[in-house]
């Protein structure tokens, strides 16, 4: 390790053991950590050395690779063509493609189960999204995808997405239709094509699929993802839980030729193939990997609720950086949410404070159009001093609320088709809890609201007064918010929630070629190493784009299925 940088300084390490002892990759980095610690003369040169290093070059202890793990350690061999490492959507769809291609295929997975995380598979261009009339044009959605990434993201990536995730769903709509499980098309985008400027601040695209019946909360993406891993298995997949993978194992030829992954009894399992395919998720639990890659929110995210999943701790990036893999540049990009406060207490709560009212920082002023994709509104918010906003409304919101529009699961309906999302009366249990917990405030007057939520009295006044005035004359030449999104604040009581940005996963990864084979520093093929969905890189940028729905399930599965036919073709010797 040649430096330390100042955030990591006040990092103990105490607390790196506690955070990387959810990943058990991340725990062969302590070793290192600790070697670094040996020397204080050393610290101190090394850190005074690192102030003056640009931050790119700045090498953490995470990225050295830990010692190789001894043979003696290793109580099972097992061999298959292709290993998938992860049993999430990009993994799972990875082991059908390769079973169907003829490949022996293991999956090992770090979790007891398959526990996955989504609702919403973006793609361009299904058979059911013809059959509805909803064809898209892939050029346009290539251009969306690449403006919303401030083109810092590989366009032929971006391609393969727009026009092959069609051709992945159907794919997946078949094994679907045979288990009897329905899909839509979600087409709710009307009110916003009413506006007088449509698509100026954004437009919304019928890209997303929703499957299966019922309450969705209950099941999410995981009822497409049980009958795809059912298939696999039947092809002849295996599936081992509790088996995180820790190292990559390499030739001396540079190829990849295999994995070592841990075994509940601290033993560890090798799996020699002939290609590996990691799609093991973000890094939204790791915190060093934070605080290195998302510069500038270390500290803030510390102090969230991260809604993506704790065990996502990066252990395919950091296992490809230890071959000589390529890392996406920084900063890299995260699919934020705002619902901080809020998410934990009561569905209806966030649902509610989500809808573009009036947002005020804590100075009382307004600084947004609040009606903006939700992963931009968080980029605004993050802006703002503290990193929050209040969301402020009157006891009009029941009847004006279910008017709103918004995307995805921001939307309320009185009747919503996506239960329960969208529904008043849980949004109104929501604000009660929220009110119980000091998350919301309320008051009779505005002053009275504004001292509640101890921002400037005059200036939160005069805000409440100018939007009001806007309301009414039904223009927002201030923001330029849409008519049926202005709202006024006039009829007690008055409502504000207290809201800020929290991670749902991270989107940045490892270097990949258009077959998702990892690169290296010198952009060439580590061999028989692939990556898919949120361990790789190139995709996204900054920010995610909420308004391409489902874009992020949607490159998942698509680059899922296209990295396991290239790692089948590689090991069956195809290629
Ligand atoms: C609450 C929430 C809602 C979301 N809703 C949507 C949505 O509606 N639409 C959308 O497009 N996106 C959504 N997303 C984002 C989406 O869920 C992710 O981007 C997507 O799941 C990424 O897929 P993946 O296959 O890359 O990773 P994951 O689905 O996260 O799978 C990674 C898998 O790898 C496993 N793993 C990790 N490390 C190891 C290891 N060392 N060894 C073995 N296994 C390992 C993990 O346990 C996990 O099972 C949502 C995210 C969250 C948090």
């Amino acid at each position: 390790m040649s430096s330390l940088d100042g955030s990591k300084k006040g990092i103990t390490r105490r607390t790196f053991i506690k955070s990387a002892a959810i990943g058990v990759a991340g725990v062969a980095a302590i070793g290192s950590l600790t070697g670094c610690n040996s020397s204080s003369t050393n610290e101190s040169s090394s850190t005074a050395a690192a102030k003056e290093e640009p931050l790119e070059e700045q090498t953490w202890s995470f990225e050295t690779p830990p010692d190789p793990i001894p043979d003696d350690k290793i109580k099972e061999v097992l061999d298959a063509d292709v290993v998938v490492v992860g049993a999430g959507v990009a993994g799972i769809t990875a082991a059908l493609s390769a079973a169907e291609e003829g490949a022996k295929v293991i999956v090992i997975e770090k979790m007891r189960k398959v526990s996955p995380l989504g609702f919403w598979v973006g793609v361009v261009n299904s058979r059911l999204q013809k059959s509805k009339g909803l064809t898209l044009d892939p050029e346009q959605l290539t251009w969306e995808m690449k403006h919303a990434a401030l083109h810092y993201a590989d366009e032929r990536l971006i391609r393969m997405w727009a026009y092959k995730s069609g051709q992945v769903m159907d794919w997946i709509l078949d094994v679907l239709e045979a288990e009897g499980i329905p899909v839509t098309v979600e087409e709710h985008w009307e009110k916003k094509q009413d506006t007088p400027r449509p698509g100026l601040y954004y437009t919304m695209y019928p890209t997303a699929h929703v499957a299966g019946e019922g309450d969705i909360w209950q099941h999410g993406v995981d009822v497409i993802l049980t009958p795809l891993q059912k298939k696999a298995e039947e092809k002849g997949a295996k599936f081992l839980f509790s088996t995180p993978a820790v190292q990559l194992v390499k030739d001396e030829g540079g190829n990849i030729t295999g994995v070592i992954a841990k075994q509940k009894d601290e033993n560890y399992i090798r799996l020699n193939s002939k290609a590996v395919i990691l799609a093991t998720g973000g890094y939204e639990g790791n915190q060093q990997m934070r605080y290195k890659y998302l510069p500038g929110l270390g500290k803030f995210l510390d102090n969230t609720e991260i809604m993506g999943r704790q065990t996502n701790t990066g252990d395919g990036h950091l296992m490809a950086l230890w071959v000589g893999a390529d890392m996406d540049p920084l900063p890299h990009a995260t699919m934020f949410f705002d619902s901080n406060l809020a998410f934990s207490l009561h569905i209806g709560a966030w649902v509610l404070s989500r809808q573009p009212w009036l947002n005020v920082n804590a100075s009382g002023e307004r600084y947004q159009n609040e009606d903006a994709p939700y992963g931009y509104t968080c980029r605004a918010d993050l802006y703002q001093p503290g990193k929050f906003k209040w969301s402020v409304f009157d006891s009009k919101w029941p009847e004006e609320a279910p008017n709103m529009g918004g995307t995805v699961c921001e939307r309320i309906y009185p009747n919503s088709p996506i239960p329960p999302f969208g529904d008043v009366n849980t949004c109104k249990e929501g604000l009660e809890k929220a009110l119980e917990k000091g998350v919301a405030v309320t008051a009779d007057t505005i002053q009275g609201l504004a001292e509640k939520m101890k921002v400037p009295v005059d200036t939160f006044v005069k805000t409440v007064e100018r939007y009001n005035e806007l309301a009414k004359s039904g223009e927002d030449v201030d923001f330029g918010k849409d008519k049926y999104k202005l709202t006024t604040i006039e009829k007690a009581p008055f409502y504000a929630i207290k809201v800020s940005p929290n991670l749902l996963v991270t989107l940045s990864g490892v270097r990949v070629n258009t077959n998702l084979e990892v690169l290296n520093k010198e952009g060439k093929p580590i061999p028989g190493l692939y990556a898919t969905g949120n361990v790789s890189g190139g995709f996204f940028g900054f920010e995610y784009p909420v308004h391409i729905t489902g874009v992020s399930l949607g490159r998942s599965f698509t680059q899922g299925y296209f990295a396991a036919k290239n790692a089948a073709a590689r090991a069956l010797k195809k290629t």
